[in-house]
């Protein structure tokens, strides 16, 4: 499968899985960025994917609706209008004829969702997990977050992470302050070089965000690494929102 992405807003990501000529999209905040692809390049709109039900992930929803020959898939929440299917743990979806697992992802909102190709090793993670980061909690606690990013952790080294927004730079800048790490200077100088060219940083992969995410709690501070799991979590967190 061939994945694309389409600029939104100032950093969001929606992300099109093409297959020939058609396109299922996750994350439509806007409706007008992925009208124009469609148009130009010719596609069908097959199926809508949603994560959660942050405005900036939903708010071109309703108006691409007009347009799919497919379903809507998203979490059950009354605050999404336009759901077709609500999916829970394990569902598992086909679009495009791939098959997507659910996994149940709540911290940063209570309803979030992750989709996940085991073939092509492929993860939509929305606002869960971001290269060098991880989401603000704005409905959940740190445990549920904390477990929410180690179901993640648990799929292999090569999955693909494809998050909802291009926050690499910022996150790097928080974690090069963290951690002394000749990988994650690399990473910082590289990333750099991209965002200088207006280039995108993604998708990531779990084995490079083992090494320069904190958040997976692979790689961590010297001075929180003998924290209870948990406390190192919400420490990094603490110190992030206030960075
Ligand atoms: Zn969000
Ligand atoms: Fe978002």
């Amino acid at each position: 499968m061939n994945i694309f992405d389409i600029p939104a807003f100032t950093d969001n990501y929606i992300w099109a899985i093409q297959i020939d000529d058609s396109i299922t999209i996750v994350d439509p905040g806007e409706s007008i960025p992925v009208l124009k692809v469609i148009e130009e390049k010719k596609l069908n709109l097959q199926d809508i994917l949603i994560t959660h039900h942050h405005y900036d992930h939903t708010g071109g929803l309703l108006e691409l609706k007009k347009y799919i020959s497919g379903k809507v898939y998203g979490p059950k929440n009354e605050n999404i209008d336009g759901i077709d299917i609500a999916l829970v743990e394990s569902d598992l979806i086909e679009t495009l004829g791939h098959e997507f697992r659910i996994i149940e992802t709540p911290g940063h909102t209570l309803d979030h969702l992750a989709f996940y190709n085991m073939q092509a090793n492929v993860l939509f993670c929305g606002d869960t997990l971001f290269s060098a980061g991880c989401g603000r909690l704005f409905e959940g606690t740190y445990d549920q977050l904390h477990g929410s990013i180690q179901k993640i952790n648990q799929l292999p080294d090569e999955t693909k992470i494809y998050c909802g927004h291009e926050y690499t730079l910022s996150n790097l800048e928080f974690v090069k302050s963290q951690i002394n790490s000749e990988f994650i200077k690399e990473k910082y100088k590289e990333t750099v070089k991209k965002r200088s060219m207006n280039k995108i940083t993604l998708p990531s992969t779990l084995s490079s965000e083992r090494k320069i995410n904190p958040f997976l709690l692979e790689t961590v501070p010297d001075d929180i690494q003998d924290l209870k799991a948990v406390d190192c979590f919400k420490e990094l967190r603490i110190r992030k929102d206030n960075f």
